[in-house]
Protein backbone atom coordinates (compact mmCIF):
# COMPACT_ATOMS: atom_id res chain seq x y z
CA UNK A 1 0.00 0.00 0.00
CA UNK A 2 1.10 3.73 -0.82
CA UNK A 3 0.40 5.34 2.21
CA UNK A 4 3.11 4.08 4.56
CA UNK A 5 2.85 3.16 8.29
CA UNK A 6 2.59 6.68 9.97
CA UNK A 7 6.11 7.21 11.89
CA UNK A 8 5.82 10.02 13.95
CA UNK A 9 8.54 12.04 14.48
CA UNK A 10 10.67 10.47 11.04
CA UNK A 11 8.32 12.42 8.66
CA UNK A 12 8.92 15.66 7.82
CA UNK A 13 5.05 16.39 7.32
CA UNK A 14 2.46 15.01 8.71
CA UNK A 15 -1.33 15.34 7.72
CA UNK A 16 -3.47 17.57 10.61
CA UNK A 17 -5.43 14.95 11.81
CA UNK A 18 -1.69 13.38 12.63
CA UNK A 19 -0.54 16.72 14.13
CA UNK A 20 -3.21 16.83 16.44
CA UNK A 21 -2.77 13.15 17.59
CA UNK A 22 1.01 13.94 18.08
CA UNK A 23 -0.15 16.98 20.15
CA UNK A 24 -2.37 14.63 22.46
CA UNK A 25 -0.08 12.03 22.96
CA UNK A 26 3.48 13.95 23.30
CA UNK A 27 1.88 16.24 26.17
CA UNK A 28 3.75 16.45 29.43
CA UNK A 29 2.47 19.08 31.63
CA UNK A 30 -0.46 21.23 32.30
CA UNK A 31 -1.39 24.26 30.41
CA UNK A 32 -2.03 26.42 33.28
CA UNK A 33 -0.27 24.67 36.52
CA UNK A 34 3.10 22.73 36.88
CA UNK A 35 1.11 19.22 36.89
CA UNK A 36 2.61 16.27 35.39
CA UNK A 37 0.16 14.82 32.39
CA UNK A 38 -1.10 11.98 33.94
CA UNK A 39 -0.83 8.45 32.51
CA UNK A 40 -4.05 7.76 29.86
CA UNK A 41 -4.60 4.21 29.34
CA UNK A 42 -7.02 5.18 26.38
CA UNK A 43 -7.54 8.47 24.72
CA UNK A 44 -10.98 9.99 24.26
CA UNK A 45 -12.60 12.73 22.01
CA UNK A 46 -15.54 13.90 23.00
CA UNK A 47 -17.95 15.23 19.97
CA UNK A 48 -21.59 16.83 20.43
CA UNK A 49 -24.46 18.14 19.28
CA UNK A 50 -26.92 21.13 20.86
CA UNK A 51 -30.31 19.62 20.62
CA UNK A 52 -31.77 23.06 20.58
CA UNK A 53 -31.01 23.94 17.47
CA UNK A 54 -31.55 21.41 14.07
CA UNK A 55 -29.80 19.16 13.44
CA UNK A 56 -28.36 19.42 10.63
CA UNK A 57 -25.58 18.56 8.09
CA UNK A 58 -23.13 21.08 9.15
CA UNK A 59 -23.23 19.16 12.76
CA UNK A 60 -21.97 16.36 11.38
CA UNK A 61 -18.29 19.04 11.13
CA UNK A 62 -17.78 18.06 14.33
CA UNK A 63 -18.15 14.53 14.97
CA UNK A 64 -15.91 13.25 11.41
CA UNK A 65 -13.39 15.78 12.54
CA UNK A 66 -13.17 14.42 15.97
CA UNK A 67 -13.31 10.36 14.00
CA UNK A 68 -11.18 11.47 12.04
CA UNK A 69 -8.57 12.64 14.99
CA UNK A 70 -9.16 9.14 16.66
CA UNK A 71 -8.24 7.53 13.72
CA UNK A 72 -5.14 9.08 13.54
CA UNK A 73 -4.58 8.27 17.45
CA UNK A 74 -5.38 4.54 16.59
CA UNK A 75 -3.26 4.47 13.31
CA UNK A 76 -0.31 5.52 15.86
CA UNK A 77 -1.13 2.60 17.42
CA UNK A 78 -2.69 4.37 20.40
CA UNK A 79 -5.90 3.31 22.55
CA UNK A 80 -8.63 5.45 21.74
CA UNK A 81 -12.00 6.08 21.60
CA UNK A 82 -14.94 8.44 20.16
CA UNK A 83 -18.01 9.41 22.28
CA UNK A 84 -20.91 11.43 21.21
CA UNK A 85 -22.82 13.85 23.90
CA UNK A 86 -26.19 15.61 23.05
CA UNK A 87 -26.31 18.74 24.98
CA UNK A 88 -29.88 18.23 25.56
CA UNK A 89 -30.24 20.46 28.69
CA UNK A 90 -30.33 23.95 26.16
CA UNK A 91 -33.43 25.66 26.75
CA UNK A 92 -35.68 25.75 23.73
CA UNK A 93 -35.28 29.50 22.50
CA UNK A 94 -38.28 30.23 20.06
CA UNK A 95 -40.87 28.48 18.53
CA UNK A 96 -39.28 26.21 15.91
CA UNK A 97 -40.33 26.16 12.21
CA UNK A 98 -43.18 24.00 11.90
CA UNK A 99 -44.10 23.89 15.50
CA UNK A 100 -47.55 25.02 17.33
CA UNK A 101 -47.61 28.57 18.20
CA UNK A 102 -49.15 27.30 21.54
CA UNK A 103 -45.47 25.78 22.59
CA UNK A 104 -44.57 29.66 23.43
CA UNK A 105 -45.39 28.33 27.04
CA UNK A 106 -42.49 26.11 26.87
CA UNK A 107 -39.83 28.43 25.68
CA UNK A 108 -37.32 28.23 28.33
CA UNK A 109 -37.30 24.61 29.18
CA UNK A 110 -34.91 22.07 28.32
CA UNK A 111 -35.42 20.38 25.04
CA UNK A 112 -35.68 17.22 26.66
CA UNK A 113 -38.81 17.80 29.08
CA UNK A 114 -40.70 19.30 26.18
CA UNK A 115 -43.83 17.48 24.31
CA UNK A 116 -42.77 16.10 20.90
CA UNK A 117 -45.08 17.98 19.04
CA UNK A 118 -45.61 15.13 16.10
CA UNK A 119 -46.62 12.40 19.05
CA UNK A 120 -44.26 10.13 17.75
CA UNK A 121 -41.69 10.14 20.75
CA UNK A 122 -41.00 11.15 24.50
CA UNK A 123 -40.26 14.47 23.89
CA UNK A 124 -38.87 16.91 21.53
CA UNK A 125 -35.53 16.78 21.26
CA UNK A 126 -36.12 12.49 20.90
CA UNK A 127 -37.82 13.75 18.11
CA UNK A 128 -34.85 15.02 16.65
CA UNK A 129 -32.30 12.91 18.04
CA UNK A 130 -34.20 10.17 16.84
CA UNK A 131 -33.88 11.26 13.32
CA UNK A 132 -30.88 12.46 13.69
CA UNK A 133 -29.06 8.74 14.77
CA UNK A 134 -30.59 7.19 11.92
CA UNK A 135 -27.75 8.69 9.56
CA UNK A 136 -24.94 10.13 11.77
CA UNK A 137 -23.34 6.55 11.99
CA UNK A 138 -22.93 6.49 8.65
CA UNK A 139 -20.57 9.50 8.60
CA UNK A 140 -18.29 7.21 10.42
CA UNK A 141 -16.86 4.74 10.59
CA UNK A 142 -15.98 4.09 14.36
CA UNK A 143 -18.18 3.30 16.77
CA UNK A 144 -19.82 5.69 19.04
CA UNK A 145 -20.82 5.53 22.37
CA UNK A 146 -23.83 7.88 22.62
CA UNK A 147 -24.76 10.15 26.03
CA UNK A 148 -27.42 12.65 26.99
CA UNK A 149 -26.70 14.97 29.62
CA UNK A 150 -30.05 15.42 31.07
CA UNK A 151 -29.61 11.78 31.81
CA UNK A 152 -26.22 12.38 33.22
CA UNK A 153 -27.34 14.52 35.45
CA UNK A 154 -30.24 12.79 36.71
CA UNK A 155 -28.13 9.63 37.24
CA UNK A 156 -25.71 11.77 39.19
CA UNK A 157 -22.54 11.15 37.01
CA UNK A 158 -21.72 14.46 36.92
CA UNK A 159 -21.93 14.56 40.86
CA UNK A 160 -18.51 14.61 42.28
CA UNK A 161 -17.29 17.75 39.73
CA UNK A 162 -20.15 19.66 41.00
CA UNK A 163 -19.38 19.30 44.45
CA UNK A 164 -15.87 20.38 43.33
CA UNK A 165 -16.82 22.68 41.36
CA UNK A 166 -19.16 24.20 43.92
CA UNK A 167 -16.83 24.26 46.69
CA UNK A 168 -14.90 26.61 44.21
CA UNK A 169 -17.06 29.29 43.25
CA UNK A 170 -14.18 32.44 44.18
CA UNK A 171 -12.23 30.46 41.99
CA UNK A 172 -14.24 30.27 39.02
CA UNK A 173 -14.75 33.72 39.44
CA UNK A 174 -11.32 35.01 39.55
CA UNK A 175 -10.74 33.02 36.52
CA UNK A 176 -13.54 34.43 34.41
CA UNK A 177 -12.62 37.54 35.47
CA UNK A 178 -9.46 37.96 33.83
CA UNK A 179 -10.96 37.90 30.79
CA UNK A 180 -14.41 40.32 31.59
CA UNK A 181 -14.69 43.95 31.68
CA UNK A 182 -17.29 43.82 33.75
CA UNK A 183 -16.22 41.54 36.44
CA UNK A 184 -18.28 38.52 38.08
CA UNK A 185 -19.39 38.86 42.14
CA UNK A 186 -18.28 36.11 43.95
CA UNK A 187 -21.56 36.13 45.85
CA UNK A 188 -23.99 36.94 43.20
CA UNK A 189 -22.36 34.39 40.71
CA UNK A 190 -22.93 30.24 40.55
CA UNK A 191 -22.14 27.42 38.26
CA UNK A 192 -25.33 25.60 39.24
CA UNK A 193 -28.37 26.38 36.87
CA UNK A 194 -31.78 24.76 38.50
CA UNK A 195 -35.24 23.61 36.79
CA UNK A 196 -37.78 25.52 37.91
CA UNK A 197 -39.79 23.08 39.98
CA UNK A 198 -42.76 24.69 39.84
CA UNK A 199 -42.74 24.88 36.19
CA UNK A 200 -40.02 23.14 34.42
CA UNK A 201 -37.82 25.96 33.24
CA UNK A 202 -34.41 26.45 33.41
CA UNK A 203 -33.54 29.53 31.81
CA UNK A 204 -35.73 31.45 33.75
CA UNK A 205 -34.14 30.71 37.29
CA UNK A 206 -32.30 33.07 39.00
CA UNK A 207 -29.91 31.78 42.08
CA UNK A 208 -30.33 33.94 44.84
CA UNK A 209 -28.52 32.58 47.17
CA UNK A 210 -25.82 29.47 48.17
CA UNK A 211 -25.51 27.71 51.83
CA UNK A 212 -22.72 25.63 50.21
CA UNK A 213 -25.29 22.98 49.79
CA UNK A 214 -27.87 24.26 47.99
CA UNK A 215 -29.13 26.62 45.88
CA UNK A 216 -31.64 29.43 46.58
CA UNK A 217 -33.44 30.64 43.01
CA UNK A 218 -36.82 32.67 42.07
CA UNK A 219 -38.22 32.20 38.41
CA UNK A 220 -38.50 34.90 36.59
CA UNK A 221 -38.89 36.28 33.17
CA UNK A 222 -36.10 35.93 30.61
CA UNK A 223 -35.96 38.05 27.42
CA UNK A 224 -34.36 36.19 23.87
CA UNK A 225 -33.66 37.38 20.71
CA UNK A 226 -37.32 37.09 19.83
CA UNK A 227 -39.16 35.51 22.53
CA UNK A 228 -39.67 35.98 26.23
CA UNK A 229 -39.22 32.89 28.32
CA UNK A 230 -41.88 33.54 31.09
CA UNK A 231 -41.01 33.14 34.46
CA UNK A 232 -43.41 31.66 36.45
CA UNK A 233 -42.64 33.66 40.16
CA UNK A 234 -41.81 30.77 42.30
CA UNK A 235 -39.25 30.96 45.04
CA UNK A 236 -37.42 27.52 45.79
CA UNK A 237 -34.25 25.70 46.86
CA UNK A 238 -32.38 23.00 44.33
CA UNK A 239 -29.76 20.81 45.53
CA UNK A 240 -27.68 20.37 42.73
CA UNK A 241 -26.55 16.54 43.97
CA UNK A 242 -30.79 15.47 42.55
CA UNK A 243 -29.66 16.26 39.20
CA UNK A 244 -32.29 18.78 38.07
CA UNK A 245 -30.70 21.69 36.82
CA UNK A 246 -27.81 21.84 34.89
CA UNK A 247 -23.77 23.19 34.94
CA UNK A 248 -23.62 26.73 33.39
CA UNK A 249 -21.40 26.30 29.95
CA UNK A 250 -18.76 28.15 31.84
CA UNK A 251 -18.03 25.38 33.86
CA UNK A 252 -19.41 22.10 32.42
CA UNK A 253 -17.67 21.72 29.71
CA UNK A 254 -14.44 21.26 32.09
CA UNK A 255 -16.69 18.92 34.20
CA UNK A 256 -17.52 17.13 31.11
CA UNK A 257 -13.64 16.91 30.28
CA UNK A 258 -12.72 15.51 33.39
CA UNK A 259 -16.17 13.01 33.69
CA UNK A 260 -14.55 11.34 30.20
CA UNK A 261 -11.28 12.16 30.91
CA UNK A 262 -11.47 13.92 27.08
CA UNK A 263 -8.06 14.66 25.69
CA UNK A 264 -9.16 16.15 22.37
CA UNK A 265 -12.05 17.81 21.70
CA UNK A 266 -13.58 19.94 18.27
CA UNK A 267 -14.65 23.77 18.50
CA UNK A 268 -15.21 26.75 16.29
CA UNK A 269 -12.55 29.04 15.19
CA UNK A 270 -14.38 31.47 17.30
CA UNK A 271 -13.46 29.62 20.37
CA UNK A 272 -9.61 29.81 19.32
CA UNK A 273 -9.25 33.79 21.30
CA UNK A 274 -8.21 33.86 24.82
CA UNK A 275 -10.55 33.97 27.02
CA UNK A 276 -13.12 32.26 25.16
CA UNK A 277 -15.24 29.25 27.02
CA UNK A 278 -12.69 26.85 25.83
CA UNK A 279 -9.83 28.29 26.99
CA UNK A 280 -11.89 29.56 30.00
CA UNK A 281 -13.52 25.70 30.75
CA UNK A 282 -9.25 24.57 30.20
CA UNK A 283 -8.33 26.88 33.35
CA UNK A 284 -10.79 25.69 35.74
CA UNK A 285 -10.71 21.80 34.73
CA UNK A 286 -7.35 22.22 35.63
CA UNK A 287 -7.25 24.46 38.56
CA UNK A 288 -10.54 23.42 39.71
CA UNK A 289 -11.02 19.33 38.95
CA UNK A 290 -7.08 18.77 38.44
CA UNK A 291 -7.64 17.11 35.18
CA UNK A 292 -5.54 18.66 32.19
CA UNK A 293 -7.10 20.18 29.48
CA UNK A 294 -8.31 18.56 26.14
CA UNK A 295 -6.29 19.53 22.88
CA UNK A 296 -8.53 21.65 20.92
CA UNK A 297 -9.50 20.75 17.38
CA UNK A 298 -10.32 24.37 15.90
CA UNK A 299 -11.98 24.22 12.60
CA UNK A 300 -14.27 26.83 10.21
CA UNK A 301 -17.94 26.69 9.60
CA UNK A 302 -20.24 25.28 6.36
CA UNK A 303 -22.16 27.64 4.97
CA UNK A 304 -24.00 26.92 2.36
CA UNK A 305 -24.57 29.04 -0.74
CA UNK A 306 -22.89 31.86 1.55
CA UNK A 307 -25.06 32.01 4.00
CA UNK A 308 -25.66 29.97 7.40
CA UNK A 309 -27.59 26.89 7.32
CA UNK A 310 -31.13 27.79 9.40
CA UNK A 311 -34.35 26.44 9.43
CA UNK A 312 -36.02 30.01 9.34
CA UNK A 313 -33.54 30.95 5.85
CA UNK A 314 -34.99 27.53 4.43
CA UNK A 315 -31.80 26.02 3.79
CA UNK A 316 -31.02 23.24 5.97
CA UNK A 317 -29.57 20.22 4.25
CA UNK A 318 -30.34 17.11 6.76
CA UNK A 319 -27.73 14.14 7.09
CA UNK A 320 -30.06 12.12 5.54
CA UNK A 321 -30.74 14.24 2.51
CA UNK A 322 -26.62 14.32 1.57
CA UNK A 323 -26.79 10.04 1.57
CA UNK A 324 -29.33 10.45 -1.01
CA UNK A 325 -27.22 12.53 -3.22
CA UNK A 326 -24.06 11.83 -2.43
CA UNK A 327 -21.85 9.06 -0.40
CA UNK A 328 -21.19 9.88 3.00
CA UNK A 329 -16.98 10.57 1.90
CA UNK A 330 -18.14 13.41 -0.27
CA UNK A 331 -18.99 15.39 2.69
CA UNK A 332 -15.62 14.28 5.08
CA UNK A 333 -13.81 15.34 2.19
CA UNK A 334 -15.59 18.79 2.80
CA UNK A 335 -15.00 18.71 6.26
CA UNK A 336 -11.31 17.02 6.60
CA UNK A 337 -9.49 17.99 3.72
CA UNK A 338 -8.86 22.05 5.18
CA UNK A 339 -10.28 22.50 8.30
CA UNK A 340 -9.55 26.04 8.93
CA UNK A 341 -10.76 27.07 5.33
CA UNK A 342 -14.12 28.60 5.12
CA UNK A 343 -16.28 26.04 3.42
CA UNK A 344 -19.09 27.32 1.14
CA UNK A 345 -21.29 24.27 0.16
CA UNK A 346 -23.36 24.62 -3.06
CA UNK A 347 -25.03 21.31 -4.22
CA UNK A 348 -23.50 22.32 -7.51
CA UNK A 349 -20.75 21.65 -6.17
CA UNK A 350 -21.05 18.23 -6.12
CA UNK A 351 -19.50 17.30 -9.65
CA UNK A 352 -15.89 18.58 -8.47
CA UNK A 353 -16.30 16.78 -4.79
CA UNK A 354 -16.69 13.59 -6.84
CA UNK A 355 -13.60 14.57 -8.96
CA UNK A 356 -11.39 15.41 -6.38
CA UNK A 357 -11.95 12.37 -4.41
CA UNK A 358 -11.65 10.36 -7.48
CA UNK A 359 -8.16 12.34 -8.20
CA UNK A 360 -6.93 11.23 -4.15
CA UNK A 361 -8.03 8.05 -5.31
CA UNK A 362 -5.58 7.71 -8.18
CA UNK A 363 -2.65 9.15 -6.12
CA UNK A 364 -3.18 6.56 -3.72
CA UNK A 365 -3.39 4.09 -5.73
CA UNK A 366 -0.15 5.22 -7.59
CA UNK A 367 -2.39 6.18 -10.80
CA UNK A 368 -1.59 10.15 -11.08
CA UNK A 369 1.23 11.79 -9.97
CA UNK A 370 2.15 14.52 -8.03
CA UNK A 371 5.14 16.66 -8.35
CA UNK A 372 5.05 17.99 -4.57
CA UNK A 373 5.88 15.28 -2.37
CA UNK A 374 4.37 17.05 0.50
CA UNK A 375 1.29 16.98 -1.59
CA UNK A 376 1.01 13.60 -2.39
CA UNK A 377 1.49 12.21 0.81
CA UNK A 378 -1.51 14.72 1.80
CA UNK A 379 -3.90 13.20 -0.73
CA UNK A 380 -2.76 10.03 0.25
CA UNK A 381 -3.55 10.46 4.00
CA UNK A 382 -6.31 12.39 3.35
CA UNK A 383 -7.93 9.32 1.00
CA UNK A 384 -7.07 7.38 3.46
CA UNK A 385 -8.86 8.87 6.71
CA UNK A 386 -11.98 10.14 4.33
CA UNK A 387 -12.60 6.44 3.16
CA UNK A 388 -14.73 4.64 5.46
CA UNK A 389 -13.82 1.51 4.65
CA UNK A 390 -10.01 0.47 4.21
CA UNK A 391 -9.53 1.15 0.58
CA UNK A 392 -9.33 -1.68 -1.55
CA UNK A 393 -6.78 -4.08 -2.09
CA UNK A 394 -6.73 -3.83 -6.07
CA UNK A 395 -7.81 -0.13 -8.29
CA UNK A 396 -11.01 0.62 -10.08
CA UNK A 397 -10.55 3.94 -12.22
CA UNK A 398 -14.17 5.25 -11.83
CA UNK A 399 -15.68 7.69 -14.79
CA UNK A 400 -16.24 11.23 -13.99
CA UNK A 401 -19.61 11.89 -12.02
CA UNK A 402 -20.84 14.61 -14.19
CA UNK A 403 -19.96 12.20 -17.26
CA UNK A 404 -22.36 9.45 -15.78
CA UNK A 405 -24.44 11.80 -14.63
CA UNK A 406 -24.95 13.21 -18.15
CA UNK A 407 -24.75 9.90 -19.51
CA UNK A 408 -27.72 9.06 -17.32
CA UNK A 409 -30.00 11.72 -18.77
CA UNK A 410 -30.37 10.19 -21.89
CA UNK A 411 -30.86 6.72 -20.75
CA UNK A 412 -34.25 4.99 -20.45
CA UNK A 413 -35.73 4.68 -17.15
CA UNK A 414 -35.19 0.60 -17.20
CA UNK A 415 -31.75 -0.95 -17.49
CA UNK A 416 -30.05 2.12 -17.11
CA UNK A 417 -27.39 0.77 -15.74
CA UNK A 418 -26.68 -1.42 -18.48
CA UNK A 419 -27.44 1.61 -20.91
CA UNK A 420 -24.65 3.93 -19.05
CA UNK A 421 -22.07 1.10 -18.83
CA UNK A 422 -22.19 0.52 -22.62
CA UNK A 423 -21.85 3.88 -23.69
CA UNK A 424 -19.19 4.24 -21.10
CA UNK A 425 -17.54 1.20 -22.84
CA UNK A 426 -17.93 2.76 -26.06
CA UNK A 427 -16.67 6.33 -25.50
CA UNK A 428 -14.00 4.49 -24.06
CA UNK A 429 -14.21 6.14 -21.20
CA UNK A 430 -12.88 2.32 -19.36
CA UNK A 431 -11.17 -0.39 -20.83
CA UNK A 432 -13.48 -3.29 -19.48
CA UNK A 433 -16.64 -2.90 -16.91
CA UNK A 434 -15.78 -4.77 -14.18
CA UNK A 435 -18.55 -5.61 -11.53
CA UNK A 436 -16.66 -3.04 -9.40
CA UNK A 437 -16.76 -0.25 -12.27
CA UNK A 438 -20.64 -1.43 -12.57
CA UNK A 439 -21.75 -0.98 -8.80
CA UNK A 440 -19.73 2.58 -9.22
CA UNK A 441 -21.92 3.49 -12.00
CA UNK A 442 -25.02 2.45 -10.65
CA UNK A 443 -24.21 4.54 -7.45
CA UNK A 444 -23.51 7.66 -9.54
CA UNK A 445 -26.58 7.13 -11.49
CA UNK A 446 -28.85 6.72 -8.57
CA UNK A 447 -27.00 10.23 -6.79
CA UNK A 448 -27.23 12.04 -10.03
CA UNK A 449 -31.16 10.99 -10.48
CA UNK A 450 -31.66 11.84 -7.02
CA UNK A 451 -30.05 15.25 -7.72
CA UNK A 452 -32.12 15.64 -10.53
CA UNK A 453 -35.46 14.95 -8.51
CA UNK A 454 -33.91 17.59 -6.42
CA UNK A 455 -33.72 20.24 -8.84
CA UNK A 456 -33.98 20.02 -12.35
CA UNK A 457 -30.63 21.11 -13.87
CA UNK A 458 -31.62 22.96 -16.98
CA UNK A 459 -28.96 24.73 -18.45
CA UNK A 460 -29.76 28.13 -18.65
CA UNK A 461 -31.54 30.47 -21.37
CA UNK A 462 -29.37 33.25 -20.69
CA UNK A 463 -28.54 35.98 -23.70
CA UNK A 464 -24.79 35.98 -24.31
CA UNK A 465 -23.56 39.15 -25.26
CA UNK A 466 -21.19 39.31 -28.49
CA UNK A 467 -17.96 39.80 -26.91
CA UNK A 468 -18.91 36.31 -25.18
CA UNK A 469 -20.56 35.12 -28.15
CA UNK A 470 -16.70 35.57 -29.80
CA UNK A 471 -15.64 33.88 -26.93
CA UNK A 472 -18.29 30.41 -27.04
CA UNK A 473 -16.97 30.28 -30.93
CA UNK A 474 -13.09 29.98 -30.23
CA UNK A 475 -14.19 27.61 -27.52
CA UNK A 476 -16.25 25.41 -29.88
CA UNK A 477 -13.30 25.30 -32.34
CA UNK A 478 -10.81 24.14 -29.95
CA UNK A 479 -13.23 21.79 -29.10
CA UNK A 480 -13.70 20.42 -32.21
CA UNK A 481 -9.65 20.08 -32.91
CA UNK A 482 -8.67 18.99 -29.68
CA UNK A 483 -9.44 15.40 -28.67
CA UNK A 484 -6.33 15.19 -25.94
CA UNK A 485 -8.12 16.40 -22.48
CA UNK A 486 -5.00 17.94 -21.10
CA UNK A 487 -4.51 19.58 -24.25
CA UNK A 488 -7.90 20.99 -24.01
CA UNK A 489 -7.56 22.11 -20.99
CA UNK A 490 -4.75 24.15 -21.63
CA UNK A 491 -6.42 25.48 -24.64
CA UNK A 492 -9.30 26.59 -22.70
CA UNK A 493 -7.33 28.59 -20.34
CA UNK A 494 -5.37 30.19 -23.37
CA UNK A 495 -9.24 31.40 -24.71
CA UNK A 496 -10.57 32.28 -21.07
CA UNK A 497 -7.12 34.67 -20.84
CA UNK A 498 -7.00 35.88 -24.24
CA UNK A 499 -10.89 37.07 -24.29
CA UNK A 500 -10.89 40.10 -22.05
CA UNK A 501 -13.19 38.09 -19.36
CA UNK A 502 -12.20 37.89 -15.86
CA UNK A 503 -11.62 34.00 -15.19
CA UNK A 504 -14.46 33.31 -12.68
CA UNK A 505 -17.00 34.84 -14.95
CA UNK A 506 -15.24 33.10 -17.66
CA UNK A 507 -15.90 29.65 -16.05
CA UNK A 508 -19.31 30.71 -14.72
CA UNK A 509 -20.66 31.23 -17.94
CA UNK A 510 -19.55 28.57 -19.28
CA UNK A 511 -20.76 25.93 -16.73
CA UNK A 512 -24.21 27.97 -16.83
CA UNK A 513 -24.26 26.86 -20.53
CA UNK A 514 -23.21 22.89 -20.30
CA UNK A 515 -25.48 22.57 -16.69
CA UNK A 516 -27.34 25.80 -15.86
CA UNK A 517 -25.03 26.45 -12.74
CA UNK A 518 -21.97 28.56 -11.97
CA UNK A 519 -19.57 25.60 -10.89
CA UNK A 520 -18.69 22.52 -12.40
CA UNK A 521 -16.03 19.93 -13.22
CA UNK A 522 -12.63 20.44 -14.68
CA UNK A 523 -13.33 20.90 -18.23
CA UNK A 524 -11.33 19.26 -20.61
CA UNK A 525 -11.65 16.14 -18.81
CA UNK A 526 -15.25 16.42 -18.99
CA UNK A 527 -15.62 17.79 -22.54
CA UNK A 528 -13.74 14.34 -23.29
CA UNK A 529 -15.55 12.63 -21.23
CA UNK A 530 -19.03 13.85 -21.87
CA UNK A 531 -18.63 13.26 -25.79
CA UNK A 532 -17.25 16.48 -27.55
CA UNK A 533 -20.00 16.67 -30.12
CA UNK A 534 -22.75 16.66 -27.47
CA UNK A 535 -20.86 19.42 -25.84
CA UNK A 536 -20.41 21.16 -29.08
CA UNK A 537 -23.95 21.32 -30.07
CA UNK A 538 -24.69 22.77 -26.49
CA UNK A 539 -22.51 25.67 -26.92
CA UNK A 540 -24.11 26.00 -30.37
CA UNK A 541 -27.87 26.14 -29.26
CA UNK A 542 -25.89 28.90 -26.51
CA UNK A 543 -24.93 30.92 -29.56
CA UNK A 544 -28.57 31.12 -30.64
CA UNK A 545 -29.92 32.23 -27.67
ZN1 LIG B 1 -41.58 12.33 17.19
ZN1 LIG C 1 -40.95 28.52 37.25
Amino acid sequence: MPAAKRTRRKRTYEFWTDQIAGKVTDRKKFLYTDSRMPKFKEFVVKTSASVSGVLHMGRLSDTIRGEAVTRSLLDAGKRAKLIWVAEDMDPMRKIPEGVPASYAEHIGAPVTDIPDPWGCHRSYAEHHLSKYFETLDEFVALPMKKFSMREEYKRGKFNPYIKKLMKAVVELVEIQNKYRRSPLDANAWNPWTPICKNCGKIITTRVTGFDGRKVKYKCADYAFEKFTAKGCGHEGENDPLKGEGKLMWKAEWAAQWARWKVAAEGAGKEYQVPGSAFWVNAEMCERVLGFPAPVPIFYEHLIINGQKMSASVGNVVYPADWLKRAPAELLRLLFLKDPMRARDFSWQMLPQLFDELDDMERVYYGRKKLRDERDAYNARRLFEIVSLKKPARTYTEKVAFSTIAELAKTAPQKGRTGFVAKKVKELGLAKSITPQLKKNIEERIAFASAAAAGKPAAASKQRLSDPEKEIVRKLIDAIERESDAEKLQSEIFTIAKSGGMRLPEFFKMVYQILFGADRGPRLGQYIVDAGRKEIVGKMKAALEN
